[in-house]
C-alpha cells in the first residue's frame, strides 16, 4: 500500500480566487444586467509584442526543417538567452555573472516552489506578510512549515507589512535561515529602498541566512533609485538567489519563460558543517527533474532584448502603469489611503470605515459592480486592505474609475 506525503493534508485549501469567482457568479445571476469589471486577478491582458511573435514564428519554422530542428535542449537553458540576460539585465547595473549562474526556467512560480528541494527541512523560514502564497505552500508541502496554529505556521516567521510600518518589514532580531523577499511587491505594490535592501544583505551575511529574492515585477520600476536586482548590493551573491519571470515583464503568462540566478559564490552548510555551493546542487536538481524550457519560448524571450522588443514591451508596461496612475489618483481623490501603483502594477488600498477585506469586496461589488481582491487572502496582515490590479484594458479601467468616482 502506498502512502501519501502527509504534508499535503496540512495545506489549507486556497479558496481565494475560487471564492471570489463564486461570489461574482452569484451576484451576476441576481443582477443579470450588471456589467461586472474585474480588477481582481493578477494576469496580463495585452497581447504579445510583435518582435516576440515573429521570433516565435521563426523558431517554429526552424523546428520544421531537419537541419535546424531541436530536440532536448540543455536543462539550464540555451546560451543565447543566458547571454542576452547577462548583457541586458545585469551588466548595465554593474553586475557580472557567468553563463552557468543563469538557469532558464518556465516561470518564477515553479522555481520559487522547487528551490526548497536542495535545502534541509530543518531550516526556519521568514516571509513578509501579506505574501504571494507559493512561498508558504511549497514549504508546507515539503514539511518545512511546521503546524498551523491560529492561522500561522509554527516554523514560519511572519514579518508584517502594514501602513503602520510603511510596508517596510522589520529586520528580525532572531536568526532565520531562509527569507523570502518580493520587490516590487505582490500584493502591496510597494518597493524596497537600496538602504533597506542593504540591511537585509547585511543581516543574511551576519546570520548565514539565504535570501530568496523574487524580482518578477522588476520591469515595472519607474524611478531611478529603486534597485532592480538584489545583486546591486555588495555581497548579495554570497547570500541570495534571485527569481525573474517574463510573465509580467512581457506578457508571457501563457508562453512560459523566466530565469533564476544561483551565484557560484553562494553556499549552504552540509550536515558535516562544510560549505556546499548551491549552484551545483541546483544544476543537479534541474538536470534530473526539469526538461528545460521550450526552444520556442526561449527564442521568444530572446526577442524581448532586441531594440524593437525593448521598445514594445516598455510600451505595454507604460500602458499598464498609466492605468495604475489613473486608479491611484481616482482612489486618492475620493479620500482613500492607497499604496503601490508607482513602481508596480498593483494598488493596495486601506478599506474605509473599518470594513474588513471581504466586507469592502461586497460593498464595492454591490455599489459599482467592480471586483477587487480581499487583502486578507494574502495573509493575516492583509486584513483591512484590498488589492486592485492595473492589468486591464484602458476602457475598462476608465469605466471602473468613473464608477468609483460617482457611485462608491
Ligand atoms: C506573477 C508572479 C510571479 C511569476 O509567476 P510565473 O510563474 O513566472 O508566471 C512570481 N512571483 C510573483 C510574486 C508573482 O506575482
Amino acid at each position: 500500500m502506498a502512502h501519501i506525503n502527509h504534508n499535503f493534508l496540512k495545506l489549507q485549501k486556497n479558496y481565494l480566487f475560487s471564492d471570489i469567482a463564486k461570489k461574482v457568479r452569484a451576484f451576476q445571476e441576481e443582477h443579470p444586467e450588471a456589467h461586472i469589471i474585474s480588477l481582481g486577478i493578477g494576469d496580463v491582458t495585452q497581447p504579445l509584442a510583435p518582435a516576440v511573435i515573429s521570433a516565435m514564428h521563426q523558431a517554429v519554422d526552424e523546428m520544421a526543417q531537419g537541419n535546424t530542428f531541436r530536440g532536448y535542449g540543455p536543462e539550464q537553458g540555451y546560451s543565447f538567452l543566458q547571454q542576452a540576460i547577462i548583457d541586458h539585465d545585469f551588466k548595465p547595473r554593474g553586475i557580472s555573472l557567468d553563463l552557468d549562474e543563469v538557469f532558464i526556467n518556465d516561470g518564477a512560480k515553479s522555481d520559487t516552489g522547487n528551490i526548497g528541494d536542495i535545502l534541509s527541512l530543518a531550516n526556519s523560514i521568514g516571509v513578509t506578510d501579506p505574501i504571494y502564497p507559493v512561498y508558504i505552500d511549497s514549504n508546507v508541502m515539503s514539511g518545512r512549515a511546521g503546524d498551523l496554529l491560529n492561522g500561522k505556521w509554527s516554523n514560519i516567521h511572519y514579518m508584517p507589512c502594514t501602513a503602520g510600518n510603511n510596508f517596510t518589514p522589520a529586520i528580525p532580531q532572531e536568526k532565520i535561515d531562509i527569507i523570502y523577499l518580493c520587490y516590487p511587491n505582490n500584493p502591496t505594490g510597494t518597493v524596497i529602498t537600496r538602504a533597506e535592501l542593504e540591511k537585509w544583505v547585511d543581516y543574511a551575511m551576519r546570520h548565514n541566512s539565504l535570501i530568496m529574492y523574487d524580482a518578477a515585477y522588476e520591469a515595472y520600476i519607474q524611478d531611478e533609485q529603486t534597485p532592480h536586482s538584489i545583486y546591486e548590493i555588495e555581497d548579495a551573491k554570497q547570500c541570495a538567489i534571485e527569481f525573474h519571470s517574463y510573465s509580467k515583464t512581457a506578457g508571457f503568462t501563457g508562453v512560459r519563460c523566466g530565469y533564476t540566478i544561483v551565484p557560484k559564490a553562494l553556499t549552504a552548510l552540509s550536515d558535516a558543517g562544510e560549505a556546499i555551493p548551491l549552484n551545483s546542487l541546483w544544476n543537479r536538481r534541474q538536470s534530473t527533474k526539469y526538461n528545460g524550457t521550450s526552444y520556442i519560448s526561449q527564442r521568444a524571450a530572446e526577442a524581448i532584448y532586441t531594440p524593437q522588443g525593448q521598445q514594445e514591451i516598455k510600451a505595454t508596461i507604460q500602458y499598464y502603469m498609466e492605468n495604475a496612475c489613473l486608479m491611484r489618483q481616482t482612489l486618492k481623490d475620493i479620500g482613500m489611503d492607497v499604496w503601490g501603483g508607482e513602481n508596480a502594477p498593483y494598488i493596495w488600498m486601506k478599506t474605509p470605515q473599518g470594513m474588513d477585506s471581504w466586507q469592502f469586496f461586497h460593498h464595492l461589488l454591490h455599489r459599482t459592480n467592480l471586483v477587487c481582491t480581499p487583502g486578507v487572502g494574502f495573509g493575516p496582515s492583509g486584513e483591512g486592505y484590498v488589492r486592485f490590479t492595473a492589468f486591464c484594458n484602458r476602457e475598462n479601467c476608465q469605466e471602473a474609475m468613473n464608477r468609483i468616482s460617482n457611485q462608491l
